[in-house]
């Protein structure tokens, strides 16, 4: 068997974590290690050092803040999914949370991993991207919009992490995805909220990057029923097609899993 060496640090505030990364630019940050660790073990990633931030207290919260639910980025899918701050502010997204994965999954990874990661069928980009959240990182804040930038690529930059999420509460919210059923990753996952500033569609799952449909946005702004979205469809051109699913059945799914959103949104 190959083996590779690597150093691991625990760190013990931010700023360590933060001056680590910069001195050692191919060092990975290491929160759930639910991606991270599996990669590794694939030998996907050989990274020199590990920066483990799972343990920073001062990263792992859940608060209302005015009109904002704020998240600390190492606040673990068990931690959302069961917070009643968050059931009673955003409550599609303590469901969402409690879809991803299995329990293991859910008590070890983390919000800002996942989003952080921007796995094309991860649950999370689509919360964030559909609620239009800020994400802030120990350097600046971004919005959701700017944020995802391609299959597993972000704003961030090298060494930067990413410290909390501000999700602007909705005046409802719904989400729905269709599950692989052996991993419960998104085949497609469908975010829609109605906001302070128009209806907001996030699909996951689907393409190579979380993305937004105007037309179902535009759609649901004249009228926020499921009835409005049931006509619109995406086009399949760029959509993933693997063996669970053709890019052509994704389309479909994705029409399908924005109406149950809008139906799970009207019932909150
Ligand atoms: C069997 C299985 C099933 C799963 N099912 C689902 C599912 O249904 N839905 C879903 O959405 N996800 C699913 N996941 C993924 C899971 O949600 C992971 O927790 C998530 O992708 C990564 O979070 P993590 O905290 O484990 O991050 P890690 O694995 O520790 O890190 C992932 C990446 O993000 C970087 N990173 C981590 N935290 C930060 C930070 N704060 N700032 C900057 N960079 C950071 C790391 O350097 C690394 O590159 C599944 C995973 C497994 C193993």
């Amino acid at each position: 068997m190959i083996t590779y060496p690597f150093e691991y640090t625990r760190a013990q505030s931010l700023d360590e974590a933060v001056a680590l990364a910069a001195a050692e630019p191919d060092a990975k940050i290491l929160a759930g290690g639910q991606t991270l660790i599996p990669t590794m073990k694939q030998r996907l990633a050989a990274p020199p050092r590990l920066i483990d931030i799972s343990r920073l207290s001062q990263l792992s919260f859940i608060r209302r803040d005015g009109d904002a639910l704020v998240i600390g980025a190492t606040t673990r899918h068990a931690d959302v999914a069961s917070s009643a701050d968050v059931m009673e502010a955003i409550p599609a997204l303590a469901l969402l949370a409690g879809e991803i994965g299995d329990p293991a999954v859910r008590h070890l990874g983390t919000i800002g991993g996942s989003l952080a990661n921007n796995d094309p069928a991860a649950d999370y980009p689509a919360a964030a991207l559909g609620l239009g959240a800020t994400l802030t990182t120990n350097k600046r804040s971004l919005a959701a919009d700017d944020f995802f930038t391609g299959m597993f690529s972000t704003a961030l930059e090298e060494g930067e992490i990413l410290t909390e999420i501000s999700f602007p509460l909705a005046e409802k919210a719904g989400y729905c995805k269709f599950p692989n059923p052996a991993s419960r990753y998104a085949m497609v996952g469908v975010f829609v909220a109605k906001t302070k500033v128009g209806a907001r569609v996030a699909v996951t799952g689907a393409g190579s990057c979380v993305f937004r449909v105007p037309r179902m946005e535009a759609a649901l702004n004249a009228d926020f029923t499921s009835e409005a979205v049931a006509g619109i469809s995406v086009p399949a051109d760029d959509l993933n097609s693997d063996l669970h699913g053709s890019a052509e059945y994704r389309a479909h799914l994705v029409t399908v899993m924005a109406k149950r959103a809008v139906e799970a949104a009207n019932r909150t």
